[in-house]
């Protein structure tokens, strides 16, 4: 029998932690690779790149462009029944990697639409979420 989600409350692994810290600080950062100079997410102990071990947390810009999106209309837990209809999506990021989460902010949605990847706080929470962006000129 599957077993629906209670609560989004979650204990990061080790190699995710550095991402989830900064996030609660408000910074985004990801897995760097010193071996061939390139991000990646999601982190993960090596390069999927280059099989390298030197990774170090790097800040990245929050430009991204939505790749795929899907809107909710029906709650898979109780824990979101407050929450529909939401839309989430994935996010391509200027230097490469995709991130999933939430777009916020209403308005039109669409593939290709520029975001800013930015987080949300509450106790025992903090997620991804993109916010519609106009990118400059
Ligand atoms: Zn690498």
């Amino acid at each position: 029998m599957t077993k629906l989600v209670e609560s989004m409350e979650f204990e990061p692994e080790a190699h995710t932690r550095p991402f989830w810290e900064a996030a609660r600080a408000d910074r985004f950062e990801m897995p760097y690779c010193d071996s061939c100079s390139r991000f990646h997410f999601y982190p993960r102990p090596l390069c999927p790149h280059c099989g390298g071990f030197a990774l170090v947390w790097r800040g990245a810009a929050r430009e991204a462009r939505i790749v795929a999106l899907t809107t909710v209309y029906r709650a898979p837990s109780p824990v979101f029944e407050a929450d529909v209809p939401y839309t989430l999506g994935i996010a391509q990021t200027l230097v490469g990697p995709c991130l999933f989460g939430r777009i916020i902010g209403g308005g039109e949605t669409f593939v290709g639409m520029a975001v800013r990847i930015d987080f949300e706080h509450s106790p025992g929470e903090d997620r991804v979420v993109f916010r519609p962006h106009a990118p400059p000129e």
